[in-house]
């Protein structure tokens, strides 16, 4: 079976140039990081465009699917309209996802609503953009939509966010779907809530069911399990209710390959046993193949971005770690501090030098747990040196802060030697923009 984006480590168009310099999308990093200033983070247009297309080229064997890309992996204007251009819709959890997609032009029949704590102005702005669908997460946010259309006189379309009780192997902060999760009705929720909605919420327009188990998955039998629990559960609210609902969310969550030692499953094999693992169960409950939404963010977006870097200060611990400081760390990228996720990295300026030393690459902010990469070996690092960390495509900007009153990293999309800016570089008054010093403290 073919090989797919997520299962390399760089963006496809990754090449050493006759500089010797590592070069994406045509661009010398070297150049870019001049250009721009560090950090820097750089998205790869081919690599994004590429695994859209495998995602729809490994499900063109099930004719119903739908696919939604999840924004909080990234989420800004220019990314949002390479992603509708090859043809997805979107997933969003908040107001501000919201905007952005409305803002570039976005057909919004091609949104879903997510999140486990919407708020009301949230729900009023989704129905004023009339998006495609709401994923409804308890019985309070059930109520509260009912209620908002009624006022709106609208109909809202819903899935119902269920958790299927799987456990999925990744890190615990990013597991979703096992029974003691803040996510969804537990399945023995599942026909209170459909009694509601049938006999009460007459606002509500139900059409399926939703899962998500998890994200950063490598294992190929959980979705097995999760489509078997919701073809289950449709046959059996057919039988009990006479409902007949025919879309089915299955989520987003297949990994990508930060180091060497990651083997995410290629996009064709997890088309494969999602289509399969679909077949198998309708056809054990006689149920019609429903329309099938899938949800990646991570798997999108992650592989086609890197972050650049400029080597500063470095020290040795007597008898220990040497440490490289670099001038950005936990505010562009808090995932090592956060789940202590792993990343590889080059020097772009000498690429082909042995990789000679083992060192820590720190960041520059005020927490010992602002550490980059623990223990990877490269070249010996010179102050100025640029250093190109990979996969930071997918959760690195959209969770990005401006701690230590620093300036949140340029973003330039590069394609065919062109480089523009998706993200423009903050200045020190974006920094105080929003500040107020009251009056009184003024005399
Ligand atoms: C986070 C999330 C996704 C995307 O997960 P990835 O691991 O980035 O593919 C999809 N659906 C829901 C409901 C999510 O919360």
């Amino acid at each position: 079976m073919n090989n797919s984006v997520n299962q390399s480590i760089k963006p496809v168009t990754t090449k050493i140039n006759s500089s010797n310099h590592i070069e994406i999308g045509g661009c010398d990093l070297v150049n870019l990081a001049k250009e721009f200033e560090t950090p820097l983070y750089v998205i790869d247009e081919q690599t994004l465009r590429k695994v859209c297309k495998e995602y729809k080229q490994a499900f063109s064997l099930y004719e119903k699917v739908k696919f939604l890309y999840a924004s909080k992996a990234l989420c800004t204007s220019a990314i949002t309209k390479i992603i509708s251009d090859e043809g997805f819709g979107f997933d969003v959890v908040s107001d501000g996802e919201l905007y952005t997609i409305n803002n570039a032009d976005i057909n919004m029949e091609k949104v879903l609503f997510n999140g486990s704590n919407k708020t009301e102005a949230e729900i009023k702005l989704a129905l004023k953009y009339n998006i495609g669908r709401f994923s409804v997460d308890n019985f309070a946010e059930l109520s509260l939509l009912n209620e908002i259309a009624g006022n709106y006189n609208k109909q809202a379309k819903i899935l119902l966010r269920i958790t299927p009780g799987i456990e999925c192997h990744t890190h615990e902060y990013v597991q979703t779907g096992n029974l003691d999760s803040k996510f969804g009705f537990d399945l023995s929720q599942i026909d209170e809530a459909v009694n509601l909605i049938k006999d009460k919420y007459t606002n509500l327009s139900l059409k399926g069911l939703h899962a998500h188990i998890g994200s950063q998955i490598f294992e190929t039998q959980v979705y097995y399990d999760e489509i078997d629990i919701l073809i289950k559960e449709l046959d059996r609210i057919r039988r009990e209710h006479n409902l007949t609902l025919n879309e089915l969310n299955i989520g987003g969550g297949l990994g990508v390959k930060y180091t060497e030692s990651d083997n995410p499953p290629s996009i064709y094999k997890i088309a494969d046993i999602i289509v399969n693992s679909i077949k198998n169960s309708c056809k054990n409950y006689n149920y019609e193949y429903p329309t099938i939404y899938l949800e990646p963010g991570r798997s999108i977006i992650s592989t086609a971005g890197v972050t650049l870097y400029t080597v500063g200060s470095q020290k040795q611990v007597p008898n220990g770690k040497k440490y490289v400081a670099v001038d950005g760390g936990m505010a562009d990228n808090p995932r090592p501090s956060l789940y202590q996720s792993e990343y590889y990295a080059q020097v772009a300026n000498k690429p082909n030098q042995s990789c000679n030393e083992k060192i820590t690459v720190a960041g520059r902010y005020c927490e010992s747990g602002d550490i980059l990469i623990k223990d990877i070996k490269l070249p010996t690092l010179e102050k100025g040196d640029i250093l190109c960390v990979y996969n930071t495509g997918a959760y690195n900007y959209s969770m990005a802060s401006n701690y230590n009153r620093t300036k949140r990293a340029t973003m330039v999309l590069v394609n065919s030697g062109h480089s523009d800016m998706i993200i423009k570089r903050e200045s020190l008054n974006d920094l105080i923009k929003n500040d107020i010093i009251p009056s009184r403290l003024n005399k």
